[in-house]
């Protein structure tokens, strides 16, 4: 197939778990994500003004209510969700901004922010925040804005740590040993050390380590990053 010619984005076709409504929303097609490197937590990093970003394309917004979500969302909705939803979401909505052909940085901001929104309305697992968070974070990286990025890295490791702590997450498709080191990366990023080191050791010492020996090693890398850091900021 003649890659030149084949649209890197395509039509997904899906369903509100609000409102049912069923409608088509732009994904990238996975042969054309590229970045040129995987940060340590995870975070791909993309050539300035790339359109192929996936996560620009994370969240769906429905374009009959603007629900907003990630494919992590539960499809039940209790009804006192559902009251908050049309009050503030619904009848709120924002029909300026197109949600539904190529998304740049800020309409991709936006769709993050409604998700997050929605995702308070109908009481959304921990896990499902952490997620939006931290690729939010990711997001606000790839402009430079340093102050926003901690801002939503600090959020993704709360809701990590919450996550952790209620097992609100699936161990199938997210091992718990991915959660504790990625709540390591994301305070050895925020220069909170201690914190850092104290995951990184839960991940080494944890009953599962020889299962899945990545996180192990990756956890050993940066606790002595965040040993040497951790130095000469005191020096
Ligand atoms: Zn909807």
């Amino acid at each position: 197939m003649d890659l030149s010619t084949l649209d890197p984005l395509y039509d997904k076709k899906v369903k509100c778990p609000y409102c049912h409504n069923t409608f088509t929303t732009k994904k990238v097609r996975s042969r054309f994500v590229k970045p040129l490197k995987v940060e340590q937590d995870f975070g791909p990093v993309f050539k300035d003004g790339e359109g192929n970003n996936p996560l620009l394309y994370y969240v769906t917004v429905c374009s009959e209510c603007g629900f907003s979500f990630s494919e992590d969302f539960s499809n039940h909705i209790s009804q006192t969700a559902r009251n908050k939803i049309q009050k503030e979401i619904s009848e709120k909505m924002d029909r300026v901004t197109d949600f539904w052909g190529k998304r740049d940085f800020n309409q991709a901001v936006r769709a993050y922010k409604l998700a997050i929104y929605s995702g308070q309305l109908v009481q959304e697992k921990h896990i499902v925040f952490a997620n939006l968070c931290l690729r939010l974070a990711w997001l606000y990286r790839s402009t430079d804005n340093q102050k926003e990025e901690s801002r939503f890295l600090q959020l993704a490791a709360s809701e990590f740590e919450k996550s952790y702590i209620h097992t609100d997450f699936n161990p199938e498709t997210t091992p718990e040993l991915s959660i504790l080191y990625l709540i390591g990366e994301i305070n050895r990023r925020l220069g909170n050390y201690n914190v850092a080191i104290k995951y990184f050791t839960a991940v080494a010492e944890h009953p599962d380590r020889s299962r899945y020996t990545k996180y192990v090693n990756y956890a050993r890398e940066q606790w002595q990053l965040a040993a040497r850091e951790y130095r000469e900021k005191k020096e």
